[in-house]
This record gives C-alpha cells, sequence and structure tokens, in this order.
C-alpha cells in the first residue's frame, strides 16, 4: 500500500564529493539495459511498499523510475525509506527493462527503471507549499510567492525551456540575415510609447532622474544614423500603466530596426523569423501571411486586430437604401457564424442586449428579415455566402453620430458583436481552436488618435512614425484622415508587434511634432538630440518590435503572460517573492536629496 504520511526524520546530508551524473532524468531507454548510471534530481514521488520502494526521480529532463529492492542493503534501505518529495538525491544503480505490464508509455523513460545499489541525500526540502503534480487549483499567490518551486513544476519548465528556445531561435534567425544584436541602456531618457516611465533618481545629480525605457526606440533609429544598418536585440522595456488584466510592468521585446527598408523588407524578415519560431514550438504555418490595410480591417472585422479564425462581417447598407434600419449614412453590417444552428430565443436575446450596451440595434430575427426584406437578405446571404444552418444577424446604429470617425464607432461596436457571437458558438465547431494560428498584417493605421480628456491629436502608433507620402498635405488640414507607414503583425486576434517606417528628415519631424501640438522648444526639450541626429544624414529606416512574452504564451498555449515569465509581478506591480517594490532606510533617501511627502 502506497505510505501516505510525510513524517520526515532528521537526515545526515550527504556530500556531493567527486559524485558525477552519468545521465539526466529523460535519457534511459530499453537499449540501456544492463547499463550501470548515476542520476541525480529531485524526488517527484515516492511509494513505500513495505519492502521495496519505489522514487519518482525528476530533473529538467524528466523522469526516472527508481526501485530500491528489500536486498540493496540495509543502510541504502533506510536512507531511501528517510526521502520525502522535493529531497535532493543522487541514485547509482543498474538500468533495467520494466516488465510490459509496468511500462509507462506517457514518460520518455518509461520502458525501464534504474534498480538502485546506492543513494546519497543531499539536501532536504520542506513539505512544499503545493504538490508538483496535482496543481490544480492553487491560488497565483501562493505560485507567485514560492516561484521557484512553482517553477520547478514540468509545466513551467516546459514554458521557459520554450521560451528559451525561441529566443534562440530568434538570435540565429535575424543574425543569419546580417542582424547585429546591439545593447542599448537602461538607465536613460524618456521614451515616447505614450505610458508612464519608471523613473531612477540620480545621486550624483541630485534632484535629476535617469528614465528606465519604455522601449529601445530612440536609441534603436540613432543606431540606423550612425549606419549598422540592421540591429535587433531581446530586450526588456518598462511602462508604468494602470495595469490591466495581463499586463506586466516590466516585459520583453524582440526589438528589430533596418535601413533602406521597403515595408515588404521588414514584413518578410519577421515573417521568415515567426515561422522558424513557429517550428521550434512544433507548429507549422502555411503560406504566406495575409495583409490588409487598417481601414480594411475595420469594414471587415471591426476591430484593428481581426482574430482570421472568424468570417469576416460584411458592410450591406448599399442594399437597404431609404430603408431607414439604422443611422443613415452608418455602416449596417451582416454578422455571420457558420453552423451554429437555428438561435435560441435565450441567445438572441443576449446577442441582442449585447450589442444595444454597445449602441447598436440589432435585427436578430433572420426569418422575419427574410419576409420583410426578401430580395435585400437573399443578396446579403449572398455576400456572406450564408447557409440556412448559419448565425445571420444585421446590426446598426441606434442614436446620434459619435466620435471623429463616427462610422468607426459603429464598426467597432459590431466587431465587438461579431466577437461576442463567435465566442457564444466557438465550442460548437472549435470556431476559436487554440491550435490553429492565423497570422495577419495590418497596415497604414491612422497616424493620429483622438484623445478625448486631453482634446486634442495624438500619435496612434509614436511620433517618428512616417505619413504616407500622399497624405502629407492631411498631417493639419485632415488629421482624422491621415495615415501612417504603420502596421502591426496580428495572431488569432492578438497584436503581436507593431512598427513603422520612421521619419528621417528633420523638417518632417518638426511638422509631425507641431500637428502633434509640441512646440519647438517642448520637442527640442524632449528630443532634441535625435532632432539633431537627423541632420546628420539619417537613412530611410523602419522597424519593428514583436511582444516576446505574448508570443511564447500563445506558443505554449497558456492563458497569462504570466505562465510563460520565470519572475513575474502581480496585476498590482508587485513581486510576492522578494517583496518589492519596498520602502527604503531613511538613509538611502537622504542620499538621493529626496524626502517623502506626507
Ligand atoms: N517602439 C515601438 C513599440 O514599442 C515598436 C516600433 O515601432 O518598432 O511599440
Amino acid at each position: 500500500m502506497a505510505e501516505t504520511t510525510d513524517q520526515r526524520q532528521p537526515v545526515t546530508l550527504d556530500f556531493l564529493g567527486d559524485l558525477k551524473r552519468t545521465h539526466d532524468c529523460g535519457a534511459l531507454r530499453s537499449s540501456d539495459s544492463g547499463k550501470r548510471a548515476l542520476v541525480m534530481g529531485w524526488v517527484h514521488r515516492r511509494r513505500d511498499l513495505g519492502g521495496v520502494i519505489f522514487i519518482h526521480l525528476r530533473d529538467r529532463e524528466g523522469v526516472t523510475q527508481v526501485v530500491f529492492h528489500e536486498n540493496v542493503g540495509s543502510h541504502v534501505h533506510a536512507r531511501a525509506g528517510m526521502l520525502r518529495p522535493e529531497y535532493v538525491v543522487a541514485i547509482e544503480g543498474t538500468v533495467e527493462k520494466r516488465s510490459p505490464e509496468t511500462v509507462n508509455p506517457n514518460i520518455s523513460t518509461g520502458e525501464i527503471e534504474l534498480v538502485a545499489e546506492k543513494v546519497w541525500i543531499l539536501n532536504e526540502s520542506r513539505v512544499p507549499p503545493f504538490p508538483m503534480d496535482e496543481f490544480a487549483g492553487i491560488a497565483e499567490d501562493v505560485r507567485l510567492k514560492y516561484r521557484y518551486v512553482d517553477l520547478r513544476r514540468p509545466q513551467m519548465q516546459k514554458n521557459i525551456i520554450l521560451r528559451s528556445n525561441v529566443s534562440f531561435a530568434v538570435r540565429e534567425f535575424l543574425c543569419s540575415r546580417g542582424f547585429l544584436e546591439i545593447e542599448t541602456p537602461f538607465m536613460t531618457k524618456s521614451t515616447p510609447e505614450g505610458a508612464r516611465d519608471f523613473l531612477v533618481p540620480s545621486r550624483l545629480s541630485p534632484g535629476s532622474f535617469y528614465a528606465l525605457p519604455q522601449s529601445p526606440q530612440i536609441f534603436k533609429q540613432l543606431l540606423m544614423v550612425s549606419g549598422y544598418e540592421k540591429y535587433f536585440q531581446i530586450v526588456r522595456c518598462f511602462r508604468d500603466e494602470d495595469l490591466r488584466a495581463d499586463r506586466q510592468p516590466e516585459f520583453t521585446q524582440i526589438d528589430l530596426e533596418m535601413s533602406f527598408p521597403q515595408k515588404e523588407t521588414i514584413f518578410d524578415v519577421v515573417e521568415g523569423m515567426v515561422k522558424r519560431v513557429f517550428e521550434v514550438a512544433g507548429c507549422k504555418i502555411e503560406g504566406a501571411i495575409p495583409r490588409m490595410t487598417y481601414e480594411q480591417a475595420m469594414r471587415s472585422y471591426g476591430i484593428d486586430k481581426p482574430d482570421m479564425r472568424v468570417p469576416p462581417f460584411h458592410c450591406v447598407e448599399d442594399l437597404f437604401e431609404g430603408q431607414q434600419l439604422a443611422a443613415e449614412g452608418l455602416p449596417l453590417v451582416a454578422i455571420h457564424i457558420p453552423n451554429t444552428g437555428t438561435p435560441s430565443r435565450k441567445d438572441r436575446d443576449e446577442i441582442k442586449a449585447f450589442g444595444q450596451e454597445r449602441g447598436l440595434r440589432v435585427f436578430d430575427d433572420a426569418k422575419r428579415l427574410e419576409r420583410d426584406f426578401p430580395e435585400q437578405m437573399a443578396r446579403v446571404r449572398e455576400r456572406a455566402a450564408a447557409g440556412d444552418n448559419d448565425l445571420l444577424i444585421l446590426a446598426g446604429w441606434a442614436g446620434e453620430k459619435k466620435g471623429q470617425r463616427p462610422e468607426h464607432t459603429v464598426l467597432l461596436a459590431c466587431g465587438q458583436l461579431r466577437l461576442y457571437c463567435a465566442q457564444k458558438y466557438a465550442g460548437k465547431h472549435n470556431l476559436l481552436d487554440p491550435k490553429v494560428f492565423k497570422l495577419l498584417w495590418v497596415d497604414n493605421f491612422p497616424m493620429f488618435e483622438w484623445d478625448e480628456e486631453e482634446g486634442r491629436w495624438m500619435a496612434a502608433h509614436h511620433p517618428f512614425t512616417s505619413v504616407l507620402d500622399e497624405d502629407l498635405d492631411k498631417l493639419t488640414a485632415d488629421p482624422a484622415h491621415c495615415r501612417a507607414k504603420s502596421y502591426d503583425i496580428v495572431l488569432n486576434g492578438v497584436e503581436l508587434g507593431s512598427g513603422s517606417i520612421r521619419i528621417h528628415r528633420r523638417d518632417v519631424q518638426a511638422r509631425v511634432f507641431s500637428s502633434l501640438g509640441l512646440s519647438d522648444e517642448e520637442a527640442r526639450l524632449k528630443f532634441g538630440f535625435l532632432l539633431d541626429a537627423l541632420e546628420y544624414g539619417a537613412p530611410p529606416h523602419g522597424g519593428i518590435a514583436l511582444g516576446l512574452d505574448r508570443l511564447v504564451m500563445i506558443l505554449a498555449g497558456e492563458k497569462s503572460i504570466r505562465d510563460v515569465i520565470p519572475f513575474p509581478k502581480t496585476a498590482k506591480g508587485t513581486d510576492l517573492m522578494c517583496d518589492a517594490p519596498s520602502p527604503v532606510p531613511d538613509r538611502a533617501l537622504r542620499d538621493l536629496g529626496i524626502r517623502l511627502r506626507g
């Protein structure tokens, strides 16, 4: 019978001495039977069947079953009896094939066991805060407090190893394409990614502060001015934002920049890199990554990062002219989800309520629509390629026009409704299958976004982004329709990365700053060194940054980036393990010339 008690006896520890591991715990196969092996690792599980003691020994590479027979000698047997979960041991013995009925097909070493002859107890462990294998339901706070134990769990090890492999593949790929890995400073001056900076007080210049970089944006542009041509870095970025569910105050980007590129040059590099990374994770991306403009994405998906696993919606206002189904002059949208079957009354009510909460008028009764507008609905069905077994609803704007681009307000609401419907029926035919990967490029984003609170235009990407050549005059004349040479790479509805072709001319940069309401003086104060650099032969250049955490999260099939970051912070930005941030002694503040208020 398996022993369930966990009473610990005082243990005298053995020295490592000159012991050497011969195999890791994932290595031994039936072809090794008869060989001697010395393995080291952690006691994953222990079963004491009276005379015979089984140990599952675990290390990074796997688990090996070790058996201590009664005849191993009383000393060794007694030592084996002292082992408890997470003790660190070295065990030497002979590899033996398991009998067919005891083979474990779930582990790589499942055909063998190690018949132990010697054991060294290298360290003990307190009872771990949670078992390594029965993990479900452990509060995340506990995992984060004991992160060093949590990271020992095979699932976490798999994620962290995948992360390392992805980084390696990125380096290998980019270096093979002539990119140089160049470091940029962490202690620097404010960078313009739109969030708040983390500040570091300077002791040597009291009253002055460094800012931690929100991204290496300006430095990578300066490297292009300096003639390095192709730069990359797998780099930590810091943004002091009010943390939304799955954000981290420090996160990692795959950041790159090139001189003299066309947008396509950058797409090509990133496409190759992403495909390579997917291969490393055991997934394959077929064919070229499709492209669409921001305007197309809005008109077909109502979002700038469409999830291509779900079919687009269709604007059909042209088919219903003069029918007053919804607000005049604004889009009327047909949302179509395949193979849902006839929606229940309850589903329809919920869909309608969801749309109404977002300002939409929802026509959820397809039968009635078909009765009232037979011809039009036949054409809607044709446009959407919708079958009889599909969900088909219409949605338009219910009230007054709203926002700087009212048609976008409608499309955005319809986009949310489309995703809501997709999620409702996702289970039915695996519509949002996490193992299906759909990549997409979206380009030509608007240059500016209207900031309601501040009542002014802000840079939609960042202020160093080029305007489309044909939109240069719209910079001041029509900022709402001014498009940028910017692009995002999107994976299953998640923005994986953003980039742009940059401004390389001093005069254009000055015009963009002024469109953003930045006076010459302010621009000089903030980015004077960049403006200066643009006057010393800056080449045309452009680049992109991809979120490494998100990429690995998706590849690992995890739901939170915290599960692919070794030492993440909570949603409140705290590190529960080392208790950061924390107060500092008065003296440290005095040295920095800082007095706390209140
Ligand atoms: N620096 C930008 C960001 O962090 C990326 C880029 O434009 O390359 O989003």
